[in-house]
């Protein structure tokens, strides 16, 4: 008998379905290393709790479109599920998943008593007005509201959304609750209980990752980083500051280039009035593509997934990439990397500091009580120089790629605490 298996063309696979492909070929890589029984690695595989929803949002015309949100909680076994919430035109439920099983392995490599989730609304927020935006943020949350709560699932920003976000759903959830909730998100404005150092920890947690991987002093180091965003454009500037020459950024606007190092509080300060890094005279412009294969010590994908593919993995020229974004190197890419000497500092090691400054905006709100900028700064470097250490251990004792010791770790803490609570009933 003949089966007949649905070829999958190329165009079936969306971006989404390429990051959950790439996230379950690291689980597995990891459990291979680890021994886990099947079982126990289905579940790891599978999402706890997963909801699609239908948003309808009334436009400034009187029209209603009909958007659709999405709310992954991959695993809980460590404790509440959190995670961001992104805006982007082409998200869907396998992308959700995929950053929402990062997020799980990410906080449990980095110590915080977290599980992993994701929230996404596929949506192009710049097509939208800001009252627009908070009508799908609202009615967004309102659908979702019962998988959300300080000890259940926290959403915070991501691609997409911003203080602004946190404070709606802080607001539609407190509404609803009947008194002031500041703990169901992170990422809030300070005056609604936010965190000093939050708006900035994914970037600094990078710029501190980038020096752990240098491991010598940052002058006459250059760097180019992918994405002037949230994540880049404060990356870059720590980096500068740290005293590497800065010679390219990208955003979705272009690419600019000066060899002698780019003035990035000047580059922002344009980005901000003209709204992108093209056009600045202060530099050359510079093709998207090549970027990534201009010949400097660092490289940071600060954007989205499957920026490095096989395609242009092997044009490479940087000796140390460190990644801003989730899942910003394919496994294809991960390989030739690797049989070309390069370094990656991987996402859920490498931008870690957003979530683990998340962690501490949510101990302080628990706490009805606020740290200075410079003890969250403290715990913040703490964590991640620990974090980064003890991959870089694994790594060299198993002779593992950063990436492959970062997951091992996130995994193998996660499998523990399953087997430690046992299976109910
Ligand atoms: N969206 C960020 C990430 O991917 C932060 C998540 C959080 O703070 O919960 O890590």
């Amino acid at each position: 008998m003949t089966v007949m298996v649905p070829s999958r063309t190329p165009a079936l696979i969306t971006p989404g379905r390429q990051a959950l492909d790439s996230a379950l070929h690291q689980l597995d890589q990891a459990a291979e290393h680890l021994r886990l029984d099947a079982g126990l690695r289905t579940m790891l595989a599978t999402p706890r709790r997963s909801l699609t929803v239908s948003v309808p949002v009334r436009r400034e015309d009187g029209r209603m479109d009909v958007v659709q949100g999405f709310r992954v909680q991959h695993n809980v076994s460590r404790g509440p599920a959190k995670g961001g919430l992104r805006f982007h035109p082409s998200t869907d439920i396998h992308e959700v998943t995929a950053l929402a099983m990062w997020m799980t392995w990410k906080c449990a490599l980095v110590g915080i008593p977290y599980g992993g989730a994701k929230g996404g609304v596929a949506v192009d927020p710049g097509m939208l007005t800001q009252r627009e935006l908070e009508r799908v943020t609202r009615r967004y949350v309102n659908e979702i509201l019962p998988m959300i709560g300080p000890e259940k699932d926290i959403p915070a920003p991501d691609v997409g959304t911003d203080e602004q976000t946190m404070a709606w759903i802080m607001d539609t959830y407190s509404v609803n609750t009947g008194y002031a909730v500041p703990g169901v998100v992170t990422g809030k404005p300070l005056m609604l209980g936010g965190s000093l150092g939050r708006s900035n920890a994914t970037s600094r947690g990078v710029q501190i990752a980038a020096m752990c991987a240098l491991g010598r002093s940052p002058e006459g180091v250059t760097a180019a980083v992918q994405g002037f965003g949230k994540v880049g454009a404060p990356a870059a500037q720590f980096l500068s500051d740290a005293g590497c020459t800065v010679v390219a950024v990208s955003d979705a606007t272009g690419a600019v280039y000066s060899a002698g190092g780019l003035d990035i509080a000047d580059l922002r300060a344009w980005a901000a009035e003209s709204g992108g890094v093209a056009g600045y005279r202060h530099a050359d412009a510079l093709d998207h593509a090549e970027l990534f294969e201009l010949d400097v010590d660092v490289l940071v994908p600060a954007a989205l997934e499957g920026a490095i593919t096989a395609e242009n993995a092997p044009r490479i020229r940087a000796r140390l990439i460190v990644e801003g974004a989730n899942g910003p190197t394919t496994p294809e890419a991960d390989e030739i990397l690797a049989a070309n000497g390069t370094i990656v500092v991987p996402d859920i090691l490498a931008n870690a500091g957003g979530v683990i400054v998340s962690y501490l905006e949510w101990v302080q709100n628990m706490q009805a009580y606020s740290w200075s900028g410079g003890e969250v700064e403290l715990k913040l470097r703490d964590l991640m120089e620990g974090a980064y250490a003890e991959v870089r251990s694994l790594a060299a004792a198993r002779d593992l790629t950063l990436r492959q010791a970062a997951h091992v770790i996130g995994v193998g803490r996660v499998a523990e605490a399953h087997q430690m609570r046992g299976l109910y009933p």
